[in-house]
């Protein structure tokens, strides 16, 4: 799997470099805006694992920034983690309100800003950062790239490995199948759509390959989830 992803949204410069650093020194892909209205365009196109936004921007605010994502489906599951200044902290209330996931007070601690990332990634990201998945009676590490079922090791090629790793971040979740292709192929590569009907049938026939149900379920019009 791809790095996780991190937009940071941040009008002084100085400070966008900052998180910038620390943010790819933890392993992480780091996109820029430097006001909302960029951020916005940068979220909905290639929706981050996670977004760091300042309350005080340009042209459109980051509380609205962070209410319009919350409102779209494409980015209302990415975690915000919200920066102010002291003086506006009342208004954090109102943050939280419209869906950030979290807030920090300038000034900062940058580690413990990075500690909070890594929370909220593990919540939305979780094999990122190599957490054990479980699922049923089906588990998955990241680390060592073994998936077992019932107490036997399953064989899946890397892209079923990929896909099983998407399913299991989020059970339940039903993922259309160009939102599979952004996540397990990436963006910059051309495969139709499909291609994933194809790995999700290999994903199931590996799933049972020892018996059990088969745990992926195919929603109408949609796409598939876990469960
Ligand atoms: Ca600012």
């Amino acid at each position: 799997m791809p790095a996780p992803s991190v937009l940071v949204v941040e009008d002084e410069a100085a400070q966008r470099e900052v998180l910038t650093y620390n943010l790819e020194a933890e392993g992480f892909r780091v996109a820029q805006a430097d006001n909302g209205e960029e951020a916005l365009l940068l979220a909905l196109e290639a929706p981050p694992d996670l977004i760091v936004l300042d309350w005080m921007l340009p042209s459109v605010s980051g509380i609205e920034v962070c209410r319009r994502l919350k409102a779209r489906p494409e980015t209302r599951d990415v975690p915000i983690i919200m920066l102010s200044a002291r003086s506006e902290e009342v208004d954090l209330v109102r943050g939280l309100e419209t869906g950030a996931d979290d807030y920090m007070v300038k000034p900062y601690s940058v580690a413990e800003l990075m500690a909070r990332v890594r929370t909220q990634l593990r919540r939305s990201r979780p094999s990122a950062l190599g957490a054990l998945l479980e699922f049923g009676d089906i588990t998955l590490d990241p680390e060592t790239h073994r998936v077992n079922r019932a107490g036997k090791t399953l064989k899946l090629g890397p892209t079923e490995f990929r896909l099983l790793t998407t399913f299991m971040e989020r059970p339940g979740k039903v993922w259309s199948r160009e939102q599979l292709l952004d996540r397990v192929w990436g963006r910059d590569i051309y495969v139709d759509t499909r291609t994933v009907d194809v790995h999700v049938g290999r994903l199931r026939k590996a799933l049972c390959a020892f018996g059990g149900d088969d745990p992926v379920r195919t929603v109408r019009g949609a796409g598939y989830a876990l469960g």
